[in-house]
């Protein structure tokens, strides 16, 4: 699935996508999609690091579907285990009578969790599901419901994760509906933990990191931090629990971005590129911590209609098997350090950018104006690259692509961001 380059056949967004998006704002509710100044364009299909959309106008994806498609958009293999799956068994009673896939994909997963030792999931659909698990366990192990979460994290949007959510504006029209038992530090700053969790009116029980942050902007913190936050929590008695829905899976260069510092977490929290397209996520402990949940006597006291669904189990057990065969863990850790140097190299001196940072292929690109960055992301698309704003006011050009990119493709496709900034 060699990258294409960019081919651009209309204006973007095309006369199709205009004409979608006019049906859209018909029928979805208008809390949705950004319809405005332009419409977005509607993507017709996808391979490898490339996206078409319906005028059928080449992209390359430097956001991976969200820091998604790890392996891939569409990798074959993967295409094929759902297709095999879903004409055999597309639904199953998840933790009822479950599909055997469930077994061989949690098996899987398990022999990845960081450090090898003895862990248990439970599966959800989506990465604020494995946010609900984590803090769920974390009150059942601890019998505290405080958690210390991060000022720029991002934990999802239902309502237990939206509590550990920093941005406000996310929280606040819900605000009578959240607990409030997450209190917030300064990313990266372990003396804030401590200062927070001796201010808490409720008693904690857990801390709630992701090793780089997404959402907020790629950011990565001090070395050692996590190392430091390990001990912090065995001293006091907290669970660490890792969010690596967006940093799991080889995207920072590590199967898991705790592993850098050689961190095992209480819990981890994956999802987007464990199954490269298909909506599956998993809350994975370690066994004495996941022991706190009762066993089940017929009803599961957490659970989903979905849990465990056969064709994204199918996909999982794919993906993680490409991961490993094609071994694009180490490509983007490779990668990604090259596309780092070249970004550092091509953008010293731009009065317009603060900042390049990451690791592995999940990069960021800081500007010093949001709107510089907001004009980069529509420029990039008018060029051919699809690109994401993260962090404080979509001021960061985010860059998460596929894991098998080229060097080449890649900083081609960089060429272009840089030449998109004002
Ligand atoms: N945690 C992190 C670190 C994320 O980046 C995201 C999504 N961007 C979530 C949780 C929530 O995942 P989802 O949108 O699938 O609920």
């Amino acid at each position: 699935m060699t990258t294409l380059p960019p081919e651009i056949r209309t204006e973007i967004p095309g006369p199709r996508s205009r004409e979608l998006a006019g049906r859209l704002s018909r029928v979805e509710s208008h809390n949705v999609t950004c319809l405005v100044p332009d419409p977005p364009i509607f993507w017709q299909r996808a391979s490898g690091a490339n996206v078409w959309d319906v005028d059928d106008n080449r992209f390359v994806d430097l956001g991976g579907g969200f820091g998604v498609a790890n392996a891939g958009h569409a990798h074959p293999k993967i295409v094929r285990a759902v297709q095999e799956q879903a004409a055999e068994l597309m639904h199953a009673m998840g933790d009822v009578h479950p599909p055997a896939v469930k077994v061989e994909l949690l098996e899987a997963l398990i022999a990845r969790f960081p450090g090898g030792g003895r862990a248990r999931a439970v599966l959800g659909s989506s990465g604020s599901d494995a946010v609900e698990a984590a803090l769920k366990t974390a009150q059942l192990a601890t019998g505290r419901s405080g958690v210390v979460a991060f000022e720029g994290g991002y934990h999802g949007l239902s309502l237990g994760a939206l509590d550990a959510t920093w941005r406000s504006d996310f929280r606040e029209p819900f605000s009578a509906r959240l607990p409030e038992a997450t209190r917030f530090a300064r990313y990266g700053d372990v003396e804030d933990v401590i200062r927070v969790a001796d201010s808490a009116t409720e008693p904690v029980g857990a801390v709630l990191v992701e090793p780089i942050q997404g959402r907020g902007g790629e950011r990565v913190p001090p070395d050692g931090f996590l190392t430091e936050l390990r001990a912090l929590c065995d001293r006091r008695g907290w669970l660490l629990i890792a969010d690596e829905v967006y940093t799991g899976f080889g995207r920072t260069g590590r199967w898991f971005a705790c592993e850098h510092e050689g961190v095992v977490p209480d819990l981890l929290c994956v999802a987007k590129g464990l199954a490269s397209g298909m909506p599956l996520s998993a809350c994975v402990g370690r066994e004495e911590v996941m022991a706190a949940w009762p066993p089940s006597q017929g009803e599961a006291l957490h659970t989903q209609t979905f849990l465990g669904h056969p064709p994204s189990c199918a996909a999982g057990v794919a993906c993680l098997e490409v991961l490993a065969e094609e071994r694009l863990v180490e490509h983007a850790a490779d990668v990604g350090a090259a596309a780092l140097r070249f970004l550092e190299e091509r953008t010293a001196g731009h009065a317009g950018v603060r900042e390049v940072r990451g690791r592995g292929l999940m990069l960021g690109v800081e500007c010093r104006e949001p709107a510089h960055a907001h004009e980069a992301v529509a420029e990039a698309l008018r060029k051919g690259v699809i690109l994401l704003p993260s962090g404080d006011a979509g001021r960061v050009l985010s860059v998460t692509p596929p894991l098998p990119i080229e060097l080449a493709a890649l900083l081609a496709a960089l060429e272009i961001l840089i030449a998109s900034l004002p």
